[in-house]
C-alpha cells in the first residue's frame, strides 16, 4: 500500500493515543494506532474522568464537531466547581472552589465516563484503530521506526509515538529514563450504581457532589456522582446512527485511599483480591464512620472494582528528539488526585498534532518540531504533576501525621 506523506505509527488507543489519531486524520496525516485491548470498552475502565478546561480546549482542538457534540451530550450534568471535605462523621471540614472559566455553560464538559469517552474518540477513525494488537518492541532504522507486534507481523512508520499508558514498555526501552516511583498509596477504585436504594442510603451532603471524606484514621475516601446528560445509546443514535455506544446507567465513582505500608497486606495479596473483598477490606476500615457513607459501600459493583498502586514521573523529562515521541501517561505518570492525566495526555495530542502536521506539509524539520512539543510539554505536565502530588498531600496525610490512628492490621 502507498502511504504519502508522514506515516505515523500509534502504540496504545487509550485517551491519549484515540485523541491524537483524530486530530491527525482531520489534518490529513496517515496513522494507525496498534492497541492491546481486544474492544474499546477494555476491562476496569467504567470511571468518571473529570475534564478540566485545558483538557476541553484540546479536545475541541483535535475532533471534529460531530464528535464534540457526542461527548458534550454524554457528559455529566453537575456543573459546580470544586468539592466539600468532611471528616468521618460528615462534619464539614472545608470546600474548596476551583476556577473554571467556563462556568456554567450548558455544553461544558466538565466530566465524563471514560468507556463512552473511548467509544467517542474511536467514531470516524476505526479504520485505523486495530485492536487486539500489542507492541512488543521497536527498533529505530535508517529509514524510521519499525515496530515488533504480538503476533509476530512488524510495521513501519516514520515516527512512533509511545501512547501506551503509565505501564509503557516503549519507555521502559528507552534507555535513560527513570521508571515511575511508587508514591506509597493503595487506591481501590469502584462504582456504585446510583440505584434508588443507594439514593435512599447516601447522605443528603454526598448525593449530587464531588465530596471527600478524610478519617481521623488517615483513611481518605472520594464520592463523585456521574449522571449522563443523556443515554450513550440515545446519544448515539440521534448523532450518529449505527455507531455502537454501550449503554450505561449513572453512578458513583468511590475511590478508598490508604497508605501501603499501614495496609498490613502485601501488593501481590491486594491486587489478586476479587472486588468483593476489596469492598469488605473498605468497609473494615471506615468501622465506625457515618452510616450515609458506609452504608453504600456495599453496593459498589464487584466486576467494576479494581486496586492501583500511586505513581509519579518526577521529575517529568524529556525523551531524546529522535523519531520515538512520548505522550499522556507513558510520559508523565501522576496520581489521580488532581484530576489531570488524562486532560495532560489530551493537551499532549493537540500539541503533537500541530507538530506532525507542520512536519508532514513539510514546513518543519521533525527533530526540531519533537523539540518543541517536548519542551512545552514538560512545563504544563511538571505543573499538572504537581498539583497533583499536592492535592494528595493534602488529601491524604501521611501517616506521621497521625501517629496514633493507623493501627496495623
Ligand atoms: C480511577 C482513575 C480515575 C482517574 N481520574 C482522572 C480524572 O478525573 N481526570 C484526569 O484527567 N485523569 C484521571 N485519571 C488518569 C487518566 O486515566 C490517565 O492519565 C489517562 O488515561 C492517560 O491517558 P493515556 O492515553 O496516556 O493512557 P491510557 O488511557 O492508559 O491508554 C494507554 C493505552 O495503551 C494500551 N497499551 C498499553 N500497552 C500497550 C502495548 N504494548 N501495545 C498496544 N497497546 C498498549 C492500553 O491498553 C491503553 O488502552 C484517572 C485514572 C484512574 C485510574
Amino acid at each position: 500500500m502507498s502511504w504519502p506523506g508522514l506515516r505515523v505509527l500509534v502504540a496504545g488507543g487509550g485517551i491519549g493515543g484515540l485523541c491524537l489519531a483524530q486530530g491527525l486524520r482531520a489534518a490529513g496525516v496517515s496513522v494507525r494506532v496498534f492497541e492491546r485491548d481486544t474492544s474499546v470498552a477494555g476491562r476496569n475502565q467504567g470511571y468518571r474522568l473529570h475534564i478540566s478546561p485545558e483538557g476541553e480546549r484540546a479536545l475541541r482542538e483535535c475532533l471534529p464537531e460531530r464528535v464534540v457534540r457526542l461527548i458534550s451530550g454524554t457528559a455529566n450534568v453537575r456543573h459546580g466547581a470544586g468539592l466539600s471535605a468532611y471528616d468521618e462523621h460528615l462534619s464539614p471540614r472545608w470546600a474548596p472552589a476551583f476556577e473554571d472559566p467556563r462556568a456554567a455553560d450548558p455544553q461544558k464538559i466538565d466530566s465524563v465516563d471514560r468507556v463512552t469517552l473511548r467509544h467517542a474518540l474511536l467514531a470516524g477513525i476505526e479504520d485505523v484503530v486495530q485492536f487486539g494488537r500489542t507492541v512488543v518492541g521497536h527498533e529505530v532504522t535508517p529509514g524510521g521506526v519499525t515496530v515488533r507486534l504480538a503476533d509476530g507481523a512488524t510495521e513501519t512508520g516514520d515516527v512512533l509515538v509511545a501512547a501506551d499508558g503509565a505501564g509503557s514498555r516503549i519507555r521502559e526501552r528507552h534507555p535513560g529514563l527513570a521508571s515511575h516511583a511508587d508514591l506509597g498509596i493503595r487506591t481501590i477504585f469502584g462504582r456504585i450504581p446510583m440505584t434508588p436504594r443507594v439514593q435512599a442510603l447516601v447522605s443528603p451532603e454526598l448525593r449530587d457532589r464531588f465530596s471527600y471524606v478524610i478519617g481521623s484514621d488517615g483513611h481518605h475516601l472520594g464520592l463523585m456522582p456521574m449522571v449522563f446528560r443523556e443515554p450513550p445509546p440515545v446519544v448515539a443514535g440521534r448523532l450518529w446512527p449505527g455507531l455502537a455506544m454501550a449503554p450505561a446507567g449513572d453512578y458513583y465513582m468511590c475511590v478508598f485511599n490508604l497508605h501501603a505500608d499501614r495496609l498490613g497486606t502485601s501488593d501481590d495479596e491486594l491486587f489478586r483480591l476479587s472486588g468483593t473483598d476489596l469492598w469488605r477490606l473498605v468497609t473494615d476500615r471506615t468501622a465506625g464512620w457515618h452510616p450515609g457513607v458506609r452504608e453504600i459501600l456495599g453496593y459498589a459493583d464487584p466486576a467494576a472494582s479494581f486496586a492501583v498502586a500511586l505513581r509519579a514521573t518526577d521529575p517529568v523529562v524529556p525523551w531524546d528528539t529522535g523519531p520515538v515521541i512520548p505522550l499522556g501517561d507513558a510520559a508523565h505518570t501522576m496520581p489521580p488526585s488532581g484530576g489531570v492525566g488524562a486532560n495532560t495526555a489530551l493537551r499532549d495530542a493537540s500539541a503533537l498534532t500541530t507538530a506532525l502536521a507542520g512536519v508532514d506539509r513539510g514546513e518543519r524539520d521533525l527533530a526540531d518540531a519533537v523539540a518543541d512539543y517536548q519542551a512545552a510539554m514538560v512545563g504544563y505536565a511538571t505543573d499538572a504533576l504537581q498539583l497533583s502530588l499536592r492535592i494528595l498531600r493534602w488529601s491524604i496525610p501521611s501517616p506521621d501525621e497521625h501517629p496514633a490512628a493507623h493501627p496495623r492490621r
